[in-house]
C-alpha cells in the first residue's frame, strides 16, 4: 500500500489523498502544537498552542484545541508533553536520477570549485539505469525523506534530457508526489553542446508535449554555463502555455537575471537566490505571491557563501527552506538539517526557519492543504522528540522524529 498520492495535479486543481486514515484519531497531551494558523495562539505565525491535542478524522485535521476539552476518538496517541508540528514541506528536490558523485564531492571539499558540470554525469548514468532503477531509488529517498518528518516533497526530471527519458523521469516522479516538475532545461546536454537553440526547440515542443501529462510545474536552471535569460523565458512561457506552473532555478552561483525573470512571469517560487541585489529583494517584497526558496544544503555541499535569508526577511519576503536534495550539490534529505544550517549559518530564528520549512514551502507549492495544522487541512504532521521546535537547531544532527502521521496514518 502507498500512502502517496498519484495523480499529478495542475495548479488550482486540489486532488485527495488516495489513502486515508479511517475513523478517528486523537493526538493528545501534546505540550507545544504549531499549527501555522496564524489567527491562532500565540508564537506570530507558528500559531503556537500549548497543552494541546489534535483530532483526525478520514485523514484530515477534524479539530484542534485544548487537551481537557478534547473529543473523544477511536484511537489515541499520547504525545506525552512533546512538541507537534506539520510536517514538512520540501518544495525543490531532485529525486529521479542513478548513480552517485561522491567522488566528485570529495574533490570539491579538497578545493576543486562547483560549476554545475557533473549534472552531465548523472545525465549518463540516469540515461542508462531501467525504470525499475530509478523508481526504487526515488522511493529510497522518498522513505528517508519521510523519516526526517517529510511529508510532501516536490519531485523535478532533469537528469533525463531526452523526450523519452524526461517523459518517463516525470512518469516515475507522479507515482510519488502531486508536485512534479518538468526541468528538462537542467543544463544543455552534450549532443547538442554547440546548438542550444535546437535544444530549446526540442523542450518546448516535442519533450513538453511528452513530459506535461505528468507534471504539475516547470523550472529552468537559469544561470551562466546553463540557460540565459532568453532560452530561460521562452521555455517558462511554452511550459506556462501548456498549463503549467513556473520556478525557476536563480542566482545560484552569481548575480544574475532569474530571480526577476521568475517575478516577471508569476512564478510561485525562485529557488537558490545566493546572489540577490537590491533590486532582487525589491521586485520579490513587492510580489509576495511569488517565493524566495533558499536551499542551504547546497551551499553547504559545495562550500559556498549562504543566501542573505535576514535580508530577505526583514524587507517581508515570503521565504521556504528546501533541501535541493540532489547527488551532486547536496546530497541530503533532512529538513532539520536545512532548518540547523538557516538559524546557524543564515541567521534566521528557530521559529522563522520552522515556518519557512512548513507553510513557506505550502505556499512555495501553492498549496494550503499541507503545512498547516488546522480543521480541513491534512493530517500530515510530527511528534517531535523534544519539548519546544527550538530543538530542530538547538540539536542538530540528532534524530529528533519521533513519530510521523501522513494523511493521518501512523508511519
Ligand atoms: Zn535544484
Amino acid at each position: 500500500m502507498d500512502l502517496w498520492p498519484t495523480r499529478p495535479v495542475r495548479p488550482g486543481d486540489r486532488a485527495r489523498p488516495t489513502v486515508r486514515s479511517s475513523g478517528s484519531l486523537l493526538v493528545d497531551n501534546i505540550g507545544e502544537l504549531i499549527t501555522n494558523a496564524f489567527d491562532e495562539g500565540e508564537g506570530g505565525p507558528l500559531g503556537i498552542h500549548r497543552d494541546a491535542a489534535l483530532l483526525v478524522e478520514d485523514g484530515l485535521v477534524a479539530w484542534v484545541g485544548p487537551a481537557r476539552g478534547a473529543p473523544a476518538a477511536d484511537r489515541r496517541i499520547d504525545a506525552g508533553g512533546a512538541a507537534v508540528l506539520p510536517g514538512f514541506v520540501d518544495s525543490h528536490a531532485h529525486l529521479v536520477f542513478a548513480g552517485d558523485r561522491a567522488a566528485e564531492f570529495a574533490a570539491r571539499m579538497a578545493g576543486e570549485p562547483y560549476t554545475g558540470g557533473g549534472i552531465r554525469t548523472t545525465v549518463g548514468a540516469t540515461r542508462a539505469a531501467p525504470d525499475s532503477d530509478l523508481r526504487d531509488n526515488v522511493r529510497r529517498l522518498r522513505d528517508e525523506a519521510l523519516r526526517q518528518g517529510t511529508t510532501t516533497i516536490e519531485i523535478k526530471s532533469g537528469y533525463g534530457l531526452t523526450v523519452a527519458d524526461e517523459a518517463r523521469s516525470l512518469r516515475i516522479a507522479a507515482e510519488f508526489s502531486e508536485d512534479t516538475t518538468f526541468l528538462g532545461a537542467h543544463v544543455v546536454p552534450a549532443e547538442y553542446a554547440d546548438r542550444p537553440d535546437d535544444y530549446v526547440g526540442m523542450v518546448c515542443g516535442p519533450m513538453l508535449a511528452a513530459a506535461a501529462p505528468y507534471a504539475r510545474w516547470i523550472d529552468v536552471f537559469c544561470e551562466r554555463g546553463a540557460f540565459d535569460v532568453d532560452h530561460a523565458r521562452a521555455i517558462l512561457a511554452c511550459g506556462q502555455a501548456a498549463g503549467l506552473g513556473v520556478r525557476v532555478h536563480a542566482n545560484q552561483l552569481g548575480p544574475g537575471p532569474g530571480v526577476q525573470l521568475g517575478v516577471e512571469l508569476g512564478a510561485a517560487s525562485v529557488d537558490h537566490c545566493t546572489h540577490l541585489s537590491d533590486a532582487d529583494i525589491d521586485a520579490l517584497a513587492s510580489h509576495p505571491s511569488t517565493v524566495a526558496t533558499l536551499l542551504p544544503g547546497a551551499e553547504f555541499s559545495t562550500r559556498s557563501p549562504y543566501p542573505h535569508a535576514r535580508r530577505l526577511v526583514d524587507a517581508g519576503v515570503t521565504v521556504a527552506l528546501a533541501t535541493d536534495c540532489n547527488p551532486g550539490s547536496s546530497y541530503t534529505s533532512s529538513m532539520p538539517f536545512c532548518i540547523a544550517l538557516a538559524v546557524r549559518e543564515m541567521r534566521m530564528t528557530p521559529a522563522e526557519a520552522v515556518w519557512s520549512a512548513t507553510a513557506g514551502g505550502a505556499l512555495a507549492l501553492r498549496r494550503d492543504d499541507v503545512g498547516v495544522l488546522r480543521p480541513g487541512a491534512r493530517a500530515d504532521l510530527i511528534v517531535l522528540d523534544a519539548p519546544t521546535h527550538l530543538h530542530l537547531a538547538y540539536r542538530p544532527g540528532v534524530p529528533l522524529i519521533r513519530q510521523v502521521l501522513h494523511n493521518g496514518v501512523p508511519r
